[in-house]
This record gives structure tokens, sequence and C-alpha cells, in this order.
């Protein structure tokens, strides 16, 4: 058996680690070839000194001596720098680049592995938020396959494999509700980072709890699913199910619906996205249906949780909006990370962005870069207006 060579971006994060303990868990399947961190030195050290792959990278050059002189003496070759990720993916020992990277910085590097002909496992979703019709353009002039990590995606993937293309009649992506589920915007007005934080179901990287308890993460998802599936809006639906067992569900022509249900832990879709099409025996902890005697559905409450209307509103009207939507996004989560705005600030200012940054019907790469950049201005101004009324208020 030929072992899977592997580039993962964003090693020392949620998604990354939890690759690696599937590599772990699966020996004699995978072979690192690459492993890349923006600024945990210390963590990558860690798993190159336990994987021996050929290349690492560290985004932050001010950490590459300390990971250069780590390493000294092993195989193992540093590089860092933003550059060197789009660089690394390239690599003729790669056959799949897991993109695990945070936010938009997943762009380049996911577009530069695509163009190198290389398969990729997207956990990324911003990447498809961000420039989805360009993605899928290059995914099918290259031909390489772009396989889901997201639990919902991988999902509905898993209920496609046999259907031949079947038409889809639409999907129902499940959604947990978050730890706001329920509450009012009174409420929501005063919550902060640290009850934001707490996630019911899953333990993820901050900016996906954080979107998560805004609903925000859904709608990314919801763009994320137009993409992977080729589908209309009105064929994605979402629907709140808390205890997060049923991962999502297609529905078919003749009515029939199938639906991929588990423990929520994302070792089971990063590892199908790893060994696709087969499917590789672990250990991982099997889901008990005693322990869930009762699966429940809920309608999603957008006036409440606006985040999700608004990713409606841009995937309907397309072109660069979606990627004005994920930049104001993610100034607002990374200044509601740090204090400087309350939770329903997120998607005042998000909807104000959206009104202002200039909408571009086909953009290439560069536009989509250069409406990163503006919307990111837009909205970094904007929280320092409500900034100063936020503290008023709190
Ligand atoms: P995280 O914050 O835990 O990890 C992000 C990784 O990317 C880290 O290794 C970090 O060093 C690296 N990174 C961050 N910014 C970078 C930059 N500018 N340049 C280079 N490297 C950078 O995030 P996560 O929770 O693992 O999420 C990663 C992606 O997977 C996100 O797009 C998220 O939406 C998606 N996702 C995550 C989960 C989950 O359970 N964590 C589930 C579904 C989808
Ligand atoms: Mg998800």
């Amino acid at each position: 058996m030929t072992r899977k060579r592997i580039a993962i971006l964003g090693a020392t994060g949620s998604i990354g680690t939890q690759a690696l303990e599937v590599v772990r868990a699966c020996p004699g399947w995978f072979e690192i070839q690459v492993l890349t961190a923006a600024t945990n030195a210390e963590a990558l050290i860690q798993q190159a000194l336990e994987f021996l792959p050929k290349v690492v990278v560290v985004a932050d050059e001010s950490k590459y001596q300390e990971v250069k002189e780590a390493l000294w003496g092993t195989s193992v070759m540093v590089m860092a720098g933003a550059a060197a990720l789009e660089e690394v993916v390239q690599h003729a020992e790669v056959d799949l680049v897991l993109s695990a990277l945070v936010g938009s910085a997943g762009l380049r590097p996911t577009v530069a592995a695509i163009k190198a002909g290389k398969d990729i496992a997207l956990a990324n979703k911003e990447t498809l938020v961000m420039a989805g019709q360009l993605v899928m353009d290059l995914v099918h002039k290259h031909q390489v396959s772009l396989l889901p990590v997201d639990s919902e995606h991988s999902a509905i993937f898993q209920c496609l494999v046999g259907e031949d293309r079947n038409p889809i009649e639409k999907i129902y992506l499940t959604a947990s509700g978050g730890p706001f589920r329920g509450k009012s915007r009174d409420f929501l007005s005063t919550v902060t980072r640290e009850q934001a934080l707490q996630h019911p179901n899953w333990v993820m990287g901050a900016k996906i709890t954080i979107d998560s308890a805004t609903l925000m993460n859904k709608g990314l998802e919801v763009i994320e699913a137009k993409w992977l599936f080729g589908l209309q809006t009105r064929q994605i639906d979402v629907v709140v199910h808390p205890q997060s067992i049923i991962h999502s569900m297609v529905q078919f022509e003749d009515g029939t619906i199938k639906a991929q249900l588990g423990l929520p832990d994302m070792k089971f879709p990063i590892q199908y996205a790893l060994t696709y099409p087969k499917r590789v025996e672990n250990s991982f902890k099997r889901f008990n249906f005693m322990d869930f005697p009762k699966l429940t559905f809920e309608q999603a409450d957008t006036d409440t949780f606006h985040n999700l209307a608004l990713a409606y509103r841009a995937l309907e009207t397309g072109g660069n909006v979606p990627c004005i939507l994920n930049a104001a996004n993610e100034m607002v989560v990374a200044a509601f990370l740090k204090d400087k705005v309350g939770f329903l600030q997120m998607s005042d200012i998000i909807e104000e962005t959206m009104e202002v940054v200039h909408r571009i019907d086909t953009p290439s790469l560069d536009d989509y870069e250069d409406t990163d950049r503006k919307s990111r201005a837009i909205a970094g101004e904007l929280i320092t207006k409500s900034n100063k009324t936020y503290h008023i208020v709190k």
C-alpha cells in the first residue's frame, strides 16, 4: 500500500492537531510531508520532531530562528513567512493538502495547491465563502478532489456516495444553536467573551466558536455548501438540532432523506477526508443510542441572530458580497475577543460594511483580496466608532 503524502496547513490548531491524532490512529496510511503554524513555534517543533516532515513553515518570521535551532541536525527544512505557505503546497511529494488555517489567510495557499494539481481536504471554509466561484472553477480546471472536512459538508458528501448524480431536492444543514440558543436580544446585549467561548458540543478554535455563538458559522456553511454541491440558495435549509448527532441531511427528488450520524467529534470527518474513498478502522469512541434517546429539532431564530440572515443575503447578492461579509466578520470577531465590541454590535457592523463596500459582480483573485482589505478597513473604522458607545453601555 502506498502511503498518502500530506501537507497540513494550520497543524497546531484544533483541526490540525486532530488530523495528527487521525494520522497516529491509522499507522501505515499517511506520510506527513509539510506542517505549518502561524506563531506557535513550540507546538510546531514538537510536531516536527515526532513526524519528521520534509518542511515546516512558521508564518511569523520572528519565530524562524527558534524553530531552525530546535530542528538543527534533523532532516526537516524550516521556512518562514506567508509566501512560503504557497510554495510548500506545490511540493512534488505532496498528494493532498489539508487546509486548516483559520480565516482569509487560507485562500492563497489553497488556490496555489489546487493550481499545482493537489487534492484538497478543506476545513478552511472561509476560502469558499470569499471566492467560491473562482475556487470551484480552478477545482474543475485542474481536476482535483475537493473533500469537505466541515462535519455538515462531510455528512452531505457521505450521503451522496452511491447516488450517481441523482439530483438533490434540498439539503438540511444542522446547527447546534450554540451557547445562546433560545436567549433574547436583551440577554445577548450583555454576554461576555467567556460565555460565548463555551460551546455546548464542540471544542474548536476561538474564531469558529464565536461564529457558532452568533450563528455566522452556519451562515458561512450555507455559502460553503452552495459551492461544494452546486446548489441554489433556496435548496439550502438550516435546522437547529441541539444534540449535534445528525451532522446534516440530503433530501432527494423522490422525497427520501438521507442523514449521517455520529458523535460530535471532528476526527471522524477529518479521517474520511484523508482516507477517502476508503474507510479505515480506528478505535475512536463509538456512538451509543441510549445516551441520546431524544433527538430534537427547531427553527433557526434569524430575528435574534441576524448573522444567518446576512449570510443568506450575501449569497443571494453574489459577486464579492460574501467576501465582504467574511472580512467584516473576521474583524468583529477579533474585536469581540478583545472585548472591543458587544455581541449584538457584531452583526450591525457586518451589515453596515456590506452596504458601504463597492460591489463587483465577477471578481478576480486580486479583486477578492482588494475587497478583503477594504472591508477590513471599513469594519475597523466602525469598530473604533462603536467601541466608544460600547464602553458606556457596559
Ligand atoms: P485554530 O485557530 O484552532 O487553528 C488555526 C491554525 O491556523 C493554527 O495552526 C494557526 O497557527 C494557523 N494560522 C492562523 N492564522 C494564520 C495565518 N494568518 N497564517 C498562517 N497560519 C495561520 O482554528 P480551527 O478551529 O482549527 O479552525 C481551522 C479552520 O477549520 C477554520 O476555517 C474553521 O472554520 C474550520 N473548522 C474548524 C472546526 C473545528 O472543530 N475546529 C470544525 C469545522 C471547520
Ligand atoms: Mg461545521
